[in-house]
């Protein structure tokens, strides 16, 4: 799917309609030091089989992608989109 790289729609904190410009969402790095990391790590830990599920193979064939959207007046910044799409092309 193509999206358009500015865009104009309403802002809530400017309260009008005012310029946006558009990017793709990407996931953060995992903390390997974050608690349900650790607790995860904990129960793995020794003999004893998977007591967590290791997710192996998954059925989906795409992922749902979503537009981070930012104010260019004041910087005000959201996300739009949450739909299954197998590219998303930001385009100028
Ligand atoms: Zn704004």
């Amino acid at each position: 799917m193509k999206y358009p790289r500015r865009l104009r729609t309403y802002c809530p904190r400017c309260v009008k309609h005012t310029e946006f410009t558009v990017s793709q969402y990407r996931k953060g790095k995992d903390r390997s030091l974050a608690e349900g990391n650790r607790r995860i790590e904990r129960k793995r830990e020794g003999y004893g089989g998977q007591r967590v599920a290791r997710q192996r193979r998954t059925s989906k064939t795409t992922r749902k992608q979503i537009v981070m959207i930012r104010c260019t007046v004041c910087d005000y910044q959201t996300s739009r989109l949450g739909v299954r799409l197998r590219r998303l092309e930001i385009t100028a």
